[in-house]
């Protein structure tokens, strides 16, 4: 392919992390310059919707989404990326597997409004007003796009070539899309659909605490701020909630290295049916003491009863894609003392 490579990048429900990791990339971005020409890029360029909708289909080699589907303008982009563009790229957790914005599949729409617009303690709002997709001001109609009752990811709304996870994606990984980016600008072949940016092993697998991984049990579970951590043992067997074991590697294990555990941004490792059952289970595996009389009877039942928030810490990323999206409740029951 002897000319440069046709690129648009745009996002969704995101909170514009993925794009700065692009302009992060720094060198990565003048290779990026020299292989590609953005004809779509609105969040870092004078790019109008409307010149990339008159674009002919198939006309754009990639297309870079980031963030999760929300509502119906972003349901209208993922197509509009779907028709316009020859490889269409998952970019970060969001696009990947809902993200943060997923978790907000635990409520609905009706929810989410009543929290929004009526129950927080500085919204004032007598009449019960909600937001319209419609409303007519001095005979103009002025339009919002429609806010859908569930938050999808990417592939839930249409094909999807190659998934880039990360919140956001490191730079190492960004510098392996771009390969399959100069692989493609050079033979005009695309990666086998579905391909997955990173490792298909779990991190615990390059974790440089790896070693020193279930050398002991779980007796109770502490939140990272109630202890400080010892930065070379494995979180588990500190009883720190690690999302290593059922998360994909190929993040550079950076929270680890800052001494934090991992929350599972990478999503689950190809073998996983979901990231959340797989680490409750290995969890479950580990708690106790290794003398089961060494723990009071209620104890360790307790110390599962003291996570804070199930659903953010083993489904922090990926709500939407979980087998459990939509089966989780929002309203937890009275916790036992
Ligand atoms: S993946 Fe992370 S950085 Fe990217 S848009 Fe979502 S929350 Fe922001
Ligand atoms: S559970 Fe976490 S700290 Fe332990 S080896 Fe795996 S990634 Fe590393």
């Amino acid at each position: 392919m002897a000319d440069k490579i046709k690129m648009a990048v745009s996002w969704a429900a995101a909170c514009g992390g993925c794009d700065v990791s692009v302009l992060d990339t720094e060198s990565h971005l003048l290779a990026l310059a020299e292989l590609a020409d953005i004809v779509y890029w609105p969040v870092a360029m004078d790019f109008k919707r409307e010149g990339f909708e008159k674009l002919a289909p198939g006309s754009v080699d990639i297309g870079i989404f980031n963030g999760a589907v929300r509502t119906s303008e972003q349901s209208e982009d993922a197509r509009m990326f779907r028709e316009k563009c020859k490889l269409l790229v998952a970019y970060g957790s969001c696009a990947c597997f809902g993200g943060i914005p997923g978790l907000a599949n635990q409520s609905d729409r009706e929810g989410i409004f009543e929290e929004a617009y009526q129950d927080t303690l500085s919204t004032e709002n007598p009449d019960r007003l909600r937001p319209q997709t419609e409303w007519v001001v001095a005979g103009h109609t002025l339009t919002l796009p429609a806010f859908f009752d569930t938050v999808q990811t990417l592939s839930q709304q249409v094909k999807v070539d190659v998934l880039l996870p990360g919140c956001p994606p490191p730079t190492e990984r960004i510098a392996d899309l771009l390969e399959v980016v100069a692989g493609y600008a050079e033979t005009g072949a695309l990666p086998p659909t579905g391909t997955v940016v990173a490792s298909s092993k779990a991190l615990c697998d390059s974790c440089p605490r790896g070693d020193s991984r279930c050398a002991g049990r779980m007796a109770k579970i502490l939140r990272p701020h109630e202890v400080r951590a010892d930065p070379k043992l494995c979180f588990l067997n500190q009883g720190i909630l690690c999302m290593g074991i059922a998360t994909r590697g190929g993040c550079g294990a950076t929270c680890i290295q800052a001494n934090m555990p991992c929350r599972g941004c990478f999503g689950p490792t190809p073998e996983m049916l979901d990231p959340g059952a797989e680490a409750i289970s290995a969890i479950g595996s580990l708690a106790g003491a290794a003398n089961e009389n060494d723990v009071p009877p209620n104890e360790m039942k307790r110390a599962v009863r003291s996570i804070r928030d199930p659903a953010g810490t083993f489904y922090r990323f990926t709500l939407p894609s979980a087998l459990l999206n939509r089966a989780v409740s929002d309203k937890p029951g009275k916790e036992e003392s």
